[in-house]
């Protein structure tokens, strides 16, 4: 069995970003010469997720108000968690959104279902944050 691991580092202009990286996760299933296997990815920090979905700007600002619905940034007295901190909602949205996904690889490719992509989610940004890829299978 062959293993790879490769991290990508994210750091986002705004506190809260979805980024497509689905073309990172397949270049890092070529570096990895697997064809047949599992592939993990996670994102490697509390305040952000990894997800999939469909890429579709609607549905991902759908994604962004349904989140700020359910634990609005402000007033970020709200949270017990604020304090030193001010990210008491983006434990919240990563929580709901997810830590991690797993793709199965068939024949050298992510064996997606029909207009499913991964997605970073970050609700916490401006600095720089880390998303692991391991890969393992023959
Ligand atoms: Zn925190």
């Amino acid at each position: 069995m062959k293993s790879f691991r490769k991290v990508l580092t994210f750091n986002t202009r705004g506190r809260r970003e979805f980024i497509n990286i689905s073309a990172d996760v397949e270049g890092a299933l070529s570096e990895s010469g697997i064809t047949e296997g599992l592939c993990l990815v996670n994102a490697m920090h509390i305040t952000a997720s990894v997800f999939i979905n469909d890429a579709e700007s609607g549905l991902l600002q759908d994604f962004d108000d349904w989140l700020e619905e359910l634990a609005p940034h402000e007033p970020v007295s709200g949270y017990r968690h604020n304090g030193a901190e001010d990210n008491g909602d983006a434990h919240l949205k990563r929580q709901v959104m997810g830590r991690e996904v797993v793709v199965a690889i068939t024949g050298g490719r992510l064996d997606f279902g029909p207009w499913e992509q991964i997605f970073y989610g970050e609700f916490d940004g401006r600095r720089p944050k880390r998303v692991l890829i391991k890969i393992i299978g023959e």
